[in-house]
């Protein structure tokens, strides 16, 4: 945030505070009883400074010094076998999970790990994330960044990422949140609902069929299946489409369920001809 946003939000709050006389004092006797707390807490139990310090300190000699020869690779470019999409969830991260190393996932987290269709308007970034790894990557390693402008198409696909894979996973938030919109649509949130609404296909697929189910069960369900909704998006993307002819990328749906500690993974039949996707 830049100096002049902050101050923004700070004038912004005092002249709420000054708007609402009344509450002024009782607002912050609050904020200096918060603020305190945090002080205190922060000083007996967490500091989210020596938090990351003692962290970055714990990488750097276990994995960064004992590792020079894949650090020095890594320093030359990156071309990770991966792509991977998984939910901003503290408790799913792939990296943990899947145990991949520096430079093997490129990798998108967002609430309930939506992949959305082709839409440069409302989701350019994550059209970015695979443009990115699907175009730009190839293109840095086969040809240096010289070629930038040229036109992807030119050149074969070597598939630099040889397989996307979308991970959905147990008590996912965001799928609640989406089997939870009532069916009139409506939203109360600024963004959660609207996202997670690229699952809505999933949701009626889940409602159809397993609508008698008690609701965290759906929820499962739904957390499998907007993982294939997610992998259908994904043929929206003419980079993905190219690659897939040329059979140098694979698409994957994985399931992990960290109540049981187990990971599902499925591929995905298309069950179509060659010619749909040109
Ligand atoms: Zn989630």
């Amino acid at each position: 945030m830049g100096n002049d946003s902050y101050e923004e939000a700070i004038a912004g709050l005092k002249k709420l505070l000054s708007e609402k006389g009344d509450l002024e004092g009782v607002v912050a006797g609050k904020i200096e009883q918060i603020t305190a707390e945090l002080q205190s807490n922060h000083s007996k139990a967490f500091n989210p400074v020596e938090r990351i310090k003692t962290g970055f300190i714990h990488f750097k000699k276990e994995k960064y010094e004992k590792n020079p020869a894949l650090y020095a690779e890594l320093a030359k470019g990156q071309s990770p076998k991966f792509l991977v999409f998984a939910c901003s969830d503290s408790r799913v991260c792939p990296s943990h999970v899947l145990d991949f190393q520096p430079g093997e996932a490129f990798m998108v987290r967002n609430i309930a790990n939506m992949v959305p269709p082709y839409d440069q308007t409302r989701y350019s970034g994550v059209g970015a994330a695979i443009e990115y790894a699907m175009v730009h990557l190839q293109r840095c390693s086969l040809l240096g960044k010289t070629l930038w402008w040229k036109r992807h198409d030119q050149f074969k696909s070597l598939g630099q990422v040889k397989n996307i894979v979308v991970i959905g996973h147990s008590c996912c938030g965001g799928i609640k949140g989406l089997m939870s919109i009532p069916d009139d649509g409506t939203t109360s949130s600024d963004f959660i609902e609207d996202w997670v609404k690229i699952g809505l296909p999933a949701k009626a697929k889940v409602k159809a069929e397993f609508g008698n189910l008690p609701f965290p069960e759906q929820c499962t369900h739904c957390e499998k299946e907007a993982v294939n909704v997610s992998l259908g998006n994904l043929l929206t993307y003419p980079y993905v489409r190219k690659a897939i002819l040329e059979k140098t990328l694979a698409l994957k749906g994985g399931h992990y369920d960290f109540v049981n500690g187990s990971f599902e993974l499925w591929g995905l039949e298309f069950g179509l001809s060659p010619s749909l996707f040109v």
